[in-house]
């Protein structure tokens, strides 16, 4: 959504009092020309202790964006498998988009045919990307509401894949999910907030766009299921989910938590075309001697255009069906299977009450 381009990397290490500091310098390109640079450095992460003794350790043992691991054998979904049952990787990078939330019948607003697309149509949008535009939102904000109604946190039920990702952190081995969705499945489906980066913003929260009063996205749902704009009742200027709309800055821990990739030891992307800066990037600034695992339907990203790496392991096809046969090597299915009932039995009670 909001266009942000990375327009250089540079890594850096600089000696202050005889310690080595390392870190990243990120130039990113906004809309309209206008750029800005972010220094990702270890000063950063030296505020959470945890994170630096890692930092120390990698600084020292093999650099920090340093090049691939010893071992040429190509490696297997297997392989990853046993890293993460023995607890080998510790710090998993998930990287998530759309090709997760259709199975659970998220629908595709951008293509013409789908419901929701036609749906949009009575609303005279000059083109259906306007609807994510903050200029035509302050102009019109009905259309963004009629989406907002479809993709209450409610409508859908996360999948196999968001329950996953909710057992790998409760293993402990989840470092961050990176996801491009709005719709809020991966709150559902138990991901504390916090593991969250959810570039394109939340429902979860709203601001009012003109005195920037904070509301729960759960005080929006009356007037939102009515299909009305909804109004700050202090200033009586419309409020906006947070979701990032075009011309609108990324969430502001995005940046920071470009921190994680450093430390990260194992990347999994799924479902996602990877087109979207500055994801697409992230996916490739990872140390060598990372294992990358894609599970999607095509090759995209630096799986397709990068020179290849023994460590990256594509699963390619059906999203879910890919995630399955990762949780069937893991010996996961039971403990998968009894977290998804546990919920469903609990979305049917809450829906009876
Ligand atoms: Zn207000």
């Amino acid at each position: 959504m909001a266009s942000l381009r990375v327009l250089s990397r540079r890594y850096f290490t600089v000696n202050v009092k005889n310690k080595a500091i390392s870190g990243v310098t990120l130039t990113l390109l906004q809309e309209e020309g206008f750029s800005r640079t972010f220094n990702i450095n270890h000063q950063k992460v030296c505020a959470r202790p945890q994170k630096l003794r890692f930092f120390h350790s990698c600084c020292a043992d093999r650099g920090l964006f340093g090049g691939g691991g010893g071992s040429s054998q190509q490696q297997t979904l297997e392989d990853i498998a046993k890293g993460i049952r023995d607890r080998e990787y510790k710090r998993i990078v998930v990287m998530a988009g759309a090709g997760i939330s259709t199975p659970s019948g998220i629908p595709d607003f951008r293509s013409p045919g789908s419901g929701l697309y036609d749906n949009l149509q009575q609303y005279n949008l000059p083109y259906a990307e306007a609807i994510f535009e903050i200029n035509y939102f302050h102009h019109n904000p009905k259309p963004f509401f009629a989406l907002a109604k479809e993709l209450y946190p409610g409508n859908y039920q996360p999948n196999l894949t968001h329950y996953f990702i909710r057992l790998l952190h409760d293993k402990g081995q989840l470092l961050r999910m990176y996801t491009q969705n709005i719709d809020g499945l991966e709150r559902m489906a138990g991901i504390p907030p916090k593991m969250l980066v959810e570039a394109h913003g939340t429902f979860a929260t709203a601001t009012c766009t003109v005195c920037r009063r904070d509301y729960k996205g759960e005080e929006l749902r009356n007037d939102i299921m009515a299909g009305t704009v909804p109004n700050c009742p202090h200033c009586k200027g419309v409020i906006k989910p947070d979701i990032v709309f075009f011309g609108e800055e990324l969430p502001q821990h995005f940046f920071l938590y470009l921190t994680d990739f450093p430390i990260a030891d194992l990347v999994i992307v799924m479902g996602t075309s990877l087109e979207v800066e500055p994801f697409a990037s992230l996916a490739g600034a990872v140390r060598g001697s990372v294992s990358r695992l894609l599970i999607n339907r095509d090759l995209v990203g630096p799986f397709a255009w990068g020179s290849p790496r023994h460590n990256d392991v594509a699963e390619l096809g059906d999203v879910v069906s890919g995630v399955r046969r990762l949780a069937e090597a893991l010996g996961w299915m039971p403990e998968l299977e009894a977290l998804m009932s546990a919920d469903a039995k609990k979305a049917s009670e809450m829906r009876e009450e």
